[in-house]
């Protein structure tokens, strides 16, 4: 029998290998697994963590989020945990005079449940800050709320046409409110603020590199990556301070699409000639095909209950096979932002097309938000490979669904929302993504809210359609080896065996035994990548 050398030994806590799958301990060296178990155990190792009885997961993997657009929130007034309008607002005046330098007040995330019909008047803001131009984003990031200032420079009046794909809020003679929806409608005043300078996206990335890595991440797609967008990640990755390894998605914009194919290409070969395949890439366009429930957006086979409109898509759906099908053919990985039934239909369509069109490769496309599926549709995400992306957060019946969802959709179709165990029965490739800083960027948060269906506070008693509820291991699954599919990291990270990369994350508890409930009390006391941390508690 043989001893191996390590540089790190794990030991004292529970492995998990997979579903039912577990070992007491982990040895790494240069960054990679070489043993488990009692091999592990019979290793000299220079450093040995005592796991006290704590977890040690696979690191996780987060298969959709806006990483520089989390870190920009810390850049401004801070609102994203604030609980009532006038909260945000007072914080807002507090921020505003605090930055007398700042010739615009440019914050978010707000909750959009904190005001009737997720509607917010500029006014509110005007109390505050009159003189200067104030842009928040509402969670979703589909909608923004201004101040009078900023829909004046902005030029958006009782004049403004109604944009194609956008919402304009409006008083009954036509002024603006101050709520704009969807990118056709926010982009009138996104065209006069400032944009951030490349400092200031990097130290923004590098923040949220950070709160990745304290819930124990170590993969990231970021799912909507606008021309130069990646110059950041190049920027960080330069410094040596990418401590999540980062996928990017660039955004296909319909009218634009053709003329972006160019752009897209060269920014890969950018990304590709920094020549760090396992820390940065650039492989995926993101694709909208449509909206938000909560903004009646989202693309509806049958009419939302109280506008009786279908919403509002964003691509023609045939336009939207033409550029899936194009950018498939130039080796690019399809990712598509599908919430309503119709979008998921389309988003699938889309798909079909390009694998119909193109010669055979792995493609592995994906759609995520997976919100509303009509029955027909299901089985199709197995049948075309289709990675759902799921922000199974949102599996809950929060003040958000209750007030701004379900009574849009009608009982019927809230019901039939995140058929998380439905696709996994009909063999769907799941993997768990966050969608931050629209909603928290913590997986465990996720995974129980998957397994449960229930709010925070245990709401509904069993759980919310109790038979989509999906097990925290088969969670866990999903967060780790799911997401590592999806991102062509398999081959190294996703799961612990010998030979992988030594991305692994510690709980203090197994999360896995007892009540999943009970799971949300536990802490990440460290993340390690390629074997070196990058979190401890
Ligand atoms: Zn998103």
């Amino acid at each position: 029998m043989t001893t191996t050398d390590a540089d790190l030994l794990l030991t004292g806590g529970t492995v998990w290998l997979g579903p039912g799958r577990r070992t007491t301990a982990v040895a790494v060296r240069d960054g990679v697994v070489v043993a488990l178990g009692d091999e592990a155990e019979r290793c000299t190792a220079g450093e040995v963590v005592d796991l006290a009885g704590g977890l040690l997961l696979p690191a996780y993997s987060d298969g959709h989020c806006h990483p520089p657009q989390a870190g920009a929130e810390r850049l401004g007034p801070d609102i994203s945990h604030l609980e009532s309008v006038a909260e945000i607002v007072a914080e807002v005046g507090r921020y505003a005079a605090a930055h007398p330098e700042l010739d615009w007040i440019l914050g978010g995330s707000y909750d959009p449940a904190l005001a009737p019909d997720g509607s917010f008047d500029a006014t509110w803001l005007d109390a505050v800050v009159a003189d200067r131009p104030v842009l928040l984003r509402a969670h979703d990031y589909h909608t923004a709320w201004c101040n009078s200032r900023a829909l004046e420079l902005a030029g958006v009046d009782a004049s403004t046409p109604d944009p194609a794909a956008g919402v304009i809020d409006r008083h009954p003679d036509r002024t603006p409110v101050g709520t704009l929806r969807e990118p056709d409608a926010y982009g009138l005043v996104d065209a006069v603020a400032p944009v951030r300078t490349l400092d200031e996206l990097t130290g923004a990335l590098s923040l949220a590199c950070q709160d990745q890595a304290a819930v124990g991440i170590t993969w990231m797609q970021d799912a909507w990556v606008e021309t130069g967008g990646h110059l950041p990640y190049l920027e960080l990755l330069a410094q040596g301070r990418l401590i999540v390894r980062s996928n990017l998605a660039f955004l296909a914009h319909p009218g634009a699409w053709r003329d972006q194919l160019d752009v897209f290409v060269a920014q890969r070969a950018q990304v590709e000639a920094a020549g760090a395949p396992r820390l940065l890439t650039a492989r995926s366009i993101k694709f909208f095909a449509d909206g938000v429930i909560e903004s009646g957006t989202a693309e509806m086979l049958d009419p939302y209950e109280d506008s009786h409109t279908h919403g509002m898509p964003v691509w023609d759906p045939e336009e939207l096979a033409a550029a899936v099908t194009a950018i498939d053919a130039l080796g690019f990985q399809t990712h598509i932002h599908a919430i309503g039934d119709a979008a998921n239909r389309h988003a699938l369509d889309a798909i079909a097309h390009a694998v119909a069109t193109n010669p055979t490769w792995d493609r592995r496309p994906v759609i995520t938000h997976v919100q509303l599926v009509d029955p027909v549709d299901l089985p199709r995400f197995a049948a075309l490979d289709v990675t759902a992306a799921m922000q199974t957060f949102w599996a809950q019946r929060d003040p958000l669904m209750e007030q701004l969802t379900a009574p849009r959709l009608g009982d019927e179709r809230t019901d039939r929302q995140y058929p998380v165990a439905t696709l996994a029965r009909f063999g769907t490739r799941i993997s768990i993504a966050s969608d931050w800083p629209v909603s928290t960027n913590d997986p465990l948060e996720a995974l129980v809210v998957a397994a449960t269906r229930q709010t925070a506070e245990g709401l509904p008693a069993g759980g919310w359609v109790p038979a989509e509820r999906f097990p925290l291991e088969q969670g866990i699954a999903a967060a780790t080896a799911g997401g590592a599919y999806q991102g062509r990291t398999e081959s190294f990270r996703g799961t612990i065996a010998v030979g992988m990369a030594a991305d692994l994350l510690w709980y203090d508890r197994d999360v896995t035994s007892g009540d999943p409930l009970t799971a949300r009390a536990a802490s990440v006391l460290g993340t390690w990548l390629d074997g070196h941390p990058t979190y401890r508690s």
